[in-house]
């Protein structure tokens, strides 16, 4: 039905805290930052499908709430940075078979990389830290950042895959005694941190694969989560792998610390050392 004038009806999806990002920040406001820092969070969202209980845009505001959680560890310490506008699509060719998923080929994320990249660095950026939400982009995140040192005579630029650093810890986090992956346990319960209203886990049932089969979508031995191995994915078994009815924000919180714990150390030593 059509609205009108004096429709008192809220039609607010969710909250989001700040600091801003680029986004919400004006010309003026990044000039301003550029005079105490020269280091840009980017975070690498997607939009791709995780079931019935999460919206297709988890892994950017995901992306997003690690940044501003890093961002805001990185002020207290005296490190200010600023936060790069949400990159909303990543490489999902693997979720490509469930509606509502936009997927860029590697050669168009590349591509996007470089024209940001190379944007933000005009305007006085020299440092930037890739921070993603989804690690289907993350090789095209490394060609990125090696094409802008390449391109450039002092960016420098860094990838940070939290994943690997969670997935050490992840079992004394999560309650599940199953693997838990793409929008299972841990991703629902850091989804229901910051965006409650999107997030239904009893919309969900649990799904889980064999140890081969997730051996090749995550695990010890996938270098994405901290092994030797990369298996390059087809096609992702279902929208999502593991329980997430058993969520919870304390479990959320929990992994958000061991994410922001390790971005914030590794940031501070590696984009804001004294060189004498
Ligand atoms: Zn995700």
């Amino acid at each position: 039905m059509p609205m009108t004038t004096g429709d008192k009806q809220d039609h607010t999806l969710y909250f989001q805290k700040g600091p801003a990002t680029l986004t919400e920040m004006s010309s003026h406001d990044v000039a301003t930052a550029l005079q105490q820092t020269d280091v840009i969070l980017l975070p690498f969202g997607a939009t791709e499908a995780h079931g019935a209980h999460l919206p297709l845009g988890t892994d950017s505001m995901e992306a997003r709430e690690i940044c501003r959680r890093t961002a805001l560890r990185l002020a207290e310490e005296g490190r200010p940075v600023v936060i790069g506008p949400v990159i909303p699509f990543g490489t999902s060719n693997f979720h490509l078979g469930y509606p509502g998923t936009v997927s860029l080929k590697t050669e168009t994320l590349i591509a996007l990389i470089r024209d940001i990249c190379m944007s933000l660095y005009g305007g006085g950026f020299r440092k930037f830290v890739f921070i993603h939400g989804h690690d289907g982009s993350l090789p095209s995140m490394m060609v990125g950042a090696q094409n802008l040192v390449a391109e450039t005579v002092d960016a420098e630029c860094m990838v940070l895959n939290w994943l690997t650093p969670l997935s050490k810890v992840y079992k004394t986090i999560q309650t599940s005694k199953q693997s838990e992956g793409h929008g299972g346990e841990g991703e629902t319960a850091r989804l229901l941190v910051t965006h409650p209203e999107l997030v239904h886990p009893e919309r969900s049932e649990p799904f889980h694969v064999s140890p081969e089969e997730m051996r090749k979508l995550q695990g010890p031995e996938h270098i994405k989560t901290g092994g030797a191995i990369f298996y390059s994915t087809r096609k992702y078994p279902y929208y999502y792998v593991g329980t997430p009815g058993l969520a919870t924000t304390e479990t959320g919180e929990k992994g958000y610390t061991v994410i922001v714990d390790w971005l914030a150390m590794m940031i501070a030593r590696d984009c804001f050392y004294q060189s004498d």
